[in-house]
């Protein structure tokens, strides 16, 4: 039977689902409940009968314990009922045949911009402030691509400024590499509410710009920042676990794959697997971290 949960809760239960997801750990089971406890702990087993109370509906506790709802980790709330098939295909835009001269790319990149408008193709467009297309050089070797802004992001229009933007910009320095030298992106270019991961119908309405961009800049290395960026980079979900130690390749360009830097503030512990990923990329670009002053 159903148990509503209260916000805090429930707030709790999202950042714990988040964390998890952000270890590639996205399939949850419920474990049955020992009758004993039900017996010793009765409000456990007590139901609230509370027909048409606000907000009820979408704040259960059985639905948001359903493995294709933390498949994906929609909150119960989310308009999205569709979990990514494992190893589904993603559309993705034909790659383009000829590499844009350096010198055209910061033109062509606003021509993606453009293209993007004022855009009102996935419900995300309601809760923006601003649009968060992407920052940093259009010649990159290196680019980052995240999840989609949060609320730092859509309040000033860049990616990564907030905390975890911090963390990144210190990640960046310490491959030696100044934030302006690479290119950060995400894969929805709007906020999500609350935070949640996009979902699938936002990520994949909104990727193909993601890619055109990768497509305009040609970088060498691209850093997939957690389960949602490199999900829908390599269009198939897996655990980040097994795609992390590995080169990758999209779109003719090497893909690293590490942990998301807001999960790293919270699990401080994962930095030096953070690094150990970050050396990868370091490997392929020919970069030596810089000597400690
Ligand atoms: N998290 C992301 O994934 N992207 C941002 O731009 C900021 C936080």
């Amino acid at each position: 039977m159903a148990r509503p949960l209260d916000s805090a809760t429930r707030e709790a239960l999202v950042e714990r689902v988040r964390f998890y997801r952000d270890l590639g750990l996205t399939e949850f089971y419920r474990r049955p409940v020992d009758a004993a406890l039900l017996a010793a702990e009765p409000e456990l087993s007590a139901q609230p009968d509370t027909p048409g109370a606000p907000g009820l509906a979408s704040e259960t506790w059985e639905p948001a314990f359903q493995p294709a709802m933390f498949a994906d980790f929609q909150p119960a709330n989310s308009h999205q009922e569709h979990p990514i098939p494992h190893s589904k295909s993603m559309p993705a835009p034909p790659e383009i045949a000829a590499a844009i001269p350096p010198a055209s790319r910061a033109a062509a990149l606003q021509l993606i911009r453009d293209d993007i408008g004022d855009c009102t193709r996935c419900p995300l467009h309601t809760g923006r402030n601003k649009l968060v297309f992407g920052d940093g050089s259009p010649v990159a070797r290196l680019m980052f691509v995240g999840e989609g802004p949060g609320a730092d992001e859509d309040a000033q229009g860049l990616p990564f400024v907030g905390r975890a933007g911090q963390l990144l910009n210190n990640m960046i320095a310490a491959m030696g590499l100044r934030r302006e030298e690479v290119y950060i992106a995400n894969v929805v270019k709007c906020r999500p509410p609350g935070n949640r991961a996009p979902a699938p119908e936002e990520a994949n309405t909104c990727s193909p710009f993601l890619f055109r961009q990768i497509d305009v800049i040609r970088p060498q290395v691209i850093v997939a920042l957690g389960a949602t960026a490199v999900t829908y980079l390599l269009g198939a979900r897996q655990p980040l676990a097994g795609l992390r130690g590995r080169v990758h390749s999209v779109r003719g360009t090497q893909l690293i794959v590490t942990y998301h830097p807001a999960y790293l503030l919270r699990d401080p512990r994962q930095k030096k697997e953070a690094w150990a990923d970050l050396q990868i990329a370091m490997r392929e670009l020919g970069l030596k971290p810089p000597a400690r002053g």
